[in-house]
């Protein structure tokens, strides 16, 4: 220990490198004695200078290097053979809580006073080796996954580098896929397009690109990908690191999903049939049931001998007019379900809000409202079967007409308007009246086939409303005012090219 004090003292720039050098700094004399003890090395073996100078550097070291350190440095002295001294080499070392590591140790042979010493350079590779040993698992994980990874090149966009998953999908070689971009498998895309595609991640402006796309495999075949694009450096270029998954399973799920989505829609539609036979049984049942009491009483009366001719022509007007009811309902039916084609066109909603207004109009009923028409101009086309779509706009508006119809003057006005959603490529159709609105009861049940609450109602114009509206992926619904009447709206989808 002394002559470590007094070594120190004796060149103190050399004790200044020593004192704040990173590697473990340890000298020794010829019996492997410790002379000096540096920080560094105090931290990489948990023993402080002091506890340790004087002591055998064997402590330093774990089985079976502690028991044959003292027959290394005689050999050395006896035969000058050096195993480490000069050149580096890798060991371990013996902290003195017990536990070992990894370390590079590399000795300089020098003479003090005459005498033989050695000093040792000491570097701790626990954290070097972990993280090492960390990148290779990793690098592992990332060659065998099964997802496609690639790097490549920002510039050029030569693949730099493909792992395993990649290259068993695709088919291809490693040689083969360095000779590749990613334009090479991507069938819809074009160099300029790819380029255009991942311009905002060049530009730094978005530092990760997601957009799904196929796949083609060397053979041919095509499969369904999702890439996850950045870009980030690769040996020191910038590159372009891209994860794709297979989606193959989940557009299949997507698929099936759609599926069971129109089996369920075909489910509701068989029970909506259902409902509709039981409303037509009921809706034929009634002028049925009373031609049938008005012929038993004509014949009762017939029966009678004073029977007044004017009686039974009374009955027989009223066996009239309810057949002729039943032949109302059966027509409606008829119309209701005459097969129509599905006709779609491009066309402008305000066109059809006008068509059908002109319709309305050739009815003289029609003189007593007042129609007023708020449609906005240049509203984008939609893809519609007009027939339909007319038929919806001229059922909404009878429907306000015959809402109104016992109002004030003042009140028959009926508000037809048409204007873009924003932000969501639909058009909204709406028609309100000042009539009495939908009562809170009957809100759920007015869409209903057969559900009426008018004399001579039939109660299927909102139903068939709903089925067009929906066959054209549109919405449609009613909200009553505060104070009085209602309105109904519908929504169709805009045709997304807008300039044609
Ligand atoms: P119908 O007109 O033959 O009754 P709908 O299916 O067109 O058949 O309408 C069903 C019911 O909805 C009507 O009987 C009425 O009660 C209610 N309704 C429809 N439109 C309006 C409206 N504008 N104002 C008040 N009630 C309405």
């Amino acid at each position: 220990m002394e002559e470590g004090v007094i070594n120190r003292t004796k060149n103190s720039r050399l004790y200044a490198i020593i004192e704040t050098a990173v590697e473990g700094i340890i000298s020794i004399d010829k019996n492997g004695i410790i002379q000096t003890f540096n920080p560094a090395a105090e931290k990489i073996f948990q023993y402080s200078a002091n506890e340790i100078i004087g002591k055998n550097v064997n402590l330093l070291m774990p089985l079976p290097d502690r028991q044959e350190h003292d027959g290394y440095i005689k050999n050395y002295l006896v035969t000058g053979k050096q195993k480490v001294i000069g050149s580096g080499r890798e060991t371990t070392g013996l902290r003195k809580d017990g536990s070992e590591f990894p370390m590079w140790l590399a000795i300089a042979e020098f003479n003090e006073d005459g005498q033989q010493c050695f000093t040792g350079f000491v570097r701790d590779l626990s954290t070097e080796k972990s993280n090492l040993q960390k990148a290779a698992s990793l690098e592992y994980i990332l060659e065998r996954s099964l997802n496609e990874i690639y790097i490549f090149d920002a510039e050029n966009f030569r693949f730099i580098h493909a792992n395993q998953g990649a290259l068993s999908n695709l088919g291809y070689t490693e040689e083969e896929i360095l000779h590749l971009t990613p334009v090479d498998l991507k069938l819809e895309y074009t160099y300029e397009r790819f380029e255009n595609l991942i311009a905002p991640l060049k530009s730094g402006e978005v530092e990760k690109i997601e957009f799904t796309t196929t796949h083609q495999r060397k053979d041919g075949t095509r499969y369904p990908v999702e890439v996850h694009l950045e870009l980030t450096e690769y040996l020191a270029r910038p590159a372009y690191v891209a994860i794709i998954l297979d989606i193959s399973q989940r557009m299949e799920a997507q698929e099936k999903a759609r599926i069971n989505q129109e089996k369920l829609a075909q489910m509701d539609r068989v029970s909506m049939y259902g409902e509709m036979l039981a409303g037509i049984a009921h809706e034929l049942n009634q002028p049925l049931a009373a031609i049938n009491s008005y012929a038993s009483a004509g014949t009762r009366r017939m029966a009678s001998e004073n029977t007044e001719k004017e009686k039974l022509k009374e009955l027989f007007k009223k066996i009239s007019a309810s057949s002729a009811r039943a032949g109302d309902i059966i027509e409606h039916l008829r119309v209701m379900f005459k097969p129509h084609v599905k006709k779609t066109e491009y066309v402008s909603v305000n066109r059809l809000i006008k068509d059908a207004l002109k319709l309305v109009k050739t009815d003289t009923k029609s003189q007593e409202y007042q129609f007023k028409v708020d449609l906005t101009k240049k509203l984008p086309q939609i893809t519609a079967d007009t027939i339909q779509i007319q038929q919806v706009i001229l059922n909404l508006i009878r429907n306000a007409m015959d809402a109104t119809a016992n109002e004030s003057k003042d009140n028959k006005t009926i508000t037809v308007e048409s204007c873009l959603v924003p932000h969501e490529n639909r058009i909204q159709v709406s028609i309100s009246d000042k009539g009495p609105g939908i009562e809170a009861e009957h809100a759920d049940q007015i869409f209903n086939p057969f559900f009426t609450t008018k004399e001579s109602g039939m109660g299927i114009g909102l139903s068939i409303c709903q089925t067009i509206i929906q066959d054209h992926s549109g919405q449609i619904w009613f909200s009553n005012h505060a104070d009085k009447g209602v309105t109904f709206y519908f929504t169709l989808p805009t045709k997304l090219d807008t300039n044609e």
